[in-house]
């Protein structure tokens, strides 16, 4: 019997245009949104708008969770008379722990909403749920069934073949209500009764062919604790519980359409003074990531990443881990926009609105990340200057900050070739390069261990260029970020790449599980990297741009003296390129 959530059906084509994802455009089309607005038109249900964003806590939030809240907590802010409840489905008492309940509440503060006092649990209203099950006996709308789950499961048929009726649906009121108060008192054993909806065995709807209610589980529940024996399911818990908090519009993704149905029914049956309106809208699914709960958490027990907050993960803790922010993830939902149509979005739409977001406010800072040592010969041993140099090149109110220079600084190994390629503008024997904000420098000498590996490189600056500028306008056309090496913080750097190597890791074509589909470079590790030590004073969670690298975070793995920095995103935009094919 299927006792839980619908399956989400996963779509796999990638589609690069989902509906209105117009790069620049700041809001897509949003059809819940447009219905809400008709029924506020329409005078219904006193012009209030009730939403509420309902997760099952058996799991971390993911960005698919995020295009659900932006989505439940934006239409509430819209309106004036506006409420969206923070309601957790605790009906299950198997999957739930407290540990995501902190997690989700934790998350959804942090993408930026705030529910106040609205906080609810389906598991609060168990009393007033079993009290509408006796009702609904009362009424002749509900009996148990005695059958065994095979039979249940066989007596409701197929989409092709109608149902069959249960021998046990013709109990009579008391008989149907002296079991169900002793499924309630724990005489009976999991799985020998359930209570059922009686409806229509015949239906083409298969949701409509008597679906349970209750089923016995002896189970510990986190919050009711050995208080409950039977617990509802979710197709009979989650619209009254609704209809209770007096829900006007409750938004749910396209796998619950069939249950809609359902749903009015029981809404209807349990007389319920408010009568919600069920609304679904396409789930996000996003390329070369997977977004169901159940494979989250086989690859964080499967030790495939190293948590649900993994960088790489696609959680909320994940994502704020790797220094995506807020910002940046509802503006992703804003142009991602919702609509009835399933498809797959092009993850660099995601990466492409978090540059802009971390181009926009990430302040500027220098760090190497394999470092050459670069020794400046005329430059007197001990002396330190500061230079000053901005922290955004486009926005002054940034300010700037003193960056110390000394005789020995690293540069990246990347910005030197002792054999250059054609247009190659960076350092080489014997040429020259800027350092950013400081001076420039010549190479005399490059110098080699006995395996031939490059030791450093001697050079000399020119006196007439302090702050970086050719004293006789003479040409540099390479430019190279700097730390100096007495001053550096020395650090571990994190980058991450997509951890999937494939566009769909969830499609069966690929002929072999998606935890084979992990791509084993999407973390590299790098230590003895070197940093401006400005960047002692970054709390995790600030965002900054190493120039020329990419933008960057502080790990909590770290300490102010030893960082951990995790890449966020590198800086080059490939969405650009793939919004242009479409
Ligand atoms: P999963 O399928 O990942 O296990 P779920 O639907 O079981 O997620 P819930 O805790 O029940 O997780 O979800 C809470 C809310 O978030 C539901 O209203 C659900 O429809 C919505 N939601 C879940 N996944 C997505 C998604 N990918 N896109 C949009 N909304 C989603
Ligand atoms: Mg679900």
């Amino acid at each position: 019997m299927s006792d839980e959530r619908p399956a989400p059906s996963e779509a796999s084509e990638p589609d690069t245009a989902p509906s209105g994802s117009v790069p620049g455009a700041e809001r897509a089309p949003n059809f819940v949104a447009d219905l809400v607005d008709d029924d506020l038109r329409a005078g219904k249900h006193d012009g209030r708008v009730a939403t509420r964003f309902p997760p099952e806590p058996n799991g971390y939030l993911h960005i698919g969770h995020a295009k659900s809240i932006c989505l439940n907590f934006g239409i509430a802010a819209k309106s004036a008379k506006g409420t969206c409840n923070l309601r957790f489905d605790d009906t299950n008492p198997a999957t739930e722990e407290t540990e995501y309940v902190d997690s989700i509440r934790a998350d959804v503060r942090w993408l930026g909403f705030d529910w106040g006092e609205r906080e609810h649990f389906a598991s609060d209203y168990f009393d007033r749920l079993y009290a509408i099950a006796e009702q609904l006996v009362e009424d002749g709308l509900a009996y148990v069934d005695s059958q065994s789950t095979e039979e249940i499961r066989k007596g409701r048929g197929s989409f092709y073949e109608k149902g069959k009726e249960s021998p046990f649906r013709d109990r009579s009121v008391a008989e149907n209500l002296a079991l169900l108060r002793k499924m309630r008192g724990g005489e009976l054993p999991d799985g020998s009764h359930v209570l059922r909806a009686k409806i229509d065995m015949g239906s083409a709807d298969i949701n409509m062919r008597d679906p349970l209610l209750y089923r016995i589980k002896h189970a510990h529940h986190h919050r009711t604790g050995d208080r409950w024996c039977i617990y509802p399911m979710y197709d009979y818990a989650h619209p009254l519980s609704d209809a209770i908090e007096g829900i006007t519009h409750s938004i749910c993704t396209l796998e619950f359409e069939d249950h809609r149905p359902l749903y009015d029914w029981f809404v209807a049956n349990a007389r319920m003074e408010h009568r919600p309106r069920q609304i679904e809208f396409a789930r996000l699914n996003l390329t070369y990531t997977v977004l169901s709960k159940r494979r989250l958490q086989e690859l964080v027990e499967g030790g495939h990443v190293r948590g649900w907050d993994d960088p790489r993960m696609p959680t909320l803790a994940g994502l704020r881990r790797r220094g995506y922010t807020p910002e940046a993830l509802r503006a992703f939902c804003d142009r991602i926009g919702v609509s009835k149509k399933d498809g797959v979005v092009d993850v660099a739409l995601l990466e492409h609105t978090l540059r802009e977001d971390l181009n926009a406010r990430a302040p500027r800072a220098m760090g190497v990340l394999r470092p050459l040592r670069l020794v400046i010969d005329n430059w007197p041993e001990g002396h330190v200057e500061r230079f000053s140099i901005a922290n955004h090149p486009e926005d002054p109110s940034y300010g700037t900050r003193e960056v110390p220079f000394s005789r020995v600084v690293y540069i990246e190994r990347d910005d030197f070739a002792e054999v250059p390629p054609k247009k190659w503008f960076r350092l080489q024997p014997g040429g020259e390069i800027r350092l950013r904000g400081a001076c420039i420098v010549r190479c005399n000498e490059v110098v080699k261990d006995a395996a031939g590996a490059i030791v450093e490189l001697r050079c000399t600056w020119d006196e007439g260029s302090r702050g970086g500028a050719a004293p006789d306008n003479r040409r540099i056309k390479g430019t190279s970020h700097w730390v100096s090496a007495e001053h550096a913080l020395d650090a571990e750097v994190r980058l991450y790449d997509r951890l999937f190597s494939v566009e769909n890791p969830s499609d069966e074509k690929h002929g072999k599980p998606y935890t084979d589909l992990i791509d084993p470079a999407s973390l590299e590790v790098l230590t003895g990297c070197k940093l401006e030590p400005s960047l002692a004073a970054k709390k995790a969670g600030e965002p900054f741009q190493l120039e020329r690298l990419g933008y960057f975070v502080v790990d909590p793995d770290g300490t102010p003296e030893r960082p951990v920095l995790n890449r966020t995103i590198g800086l080059k935009d490939s969405y650009a390129k793939i919004a242009g094919k479409t």
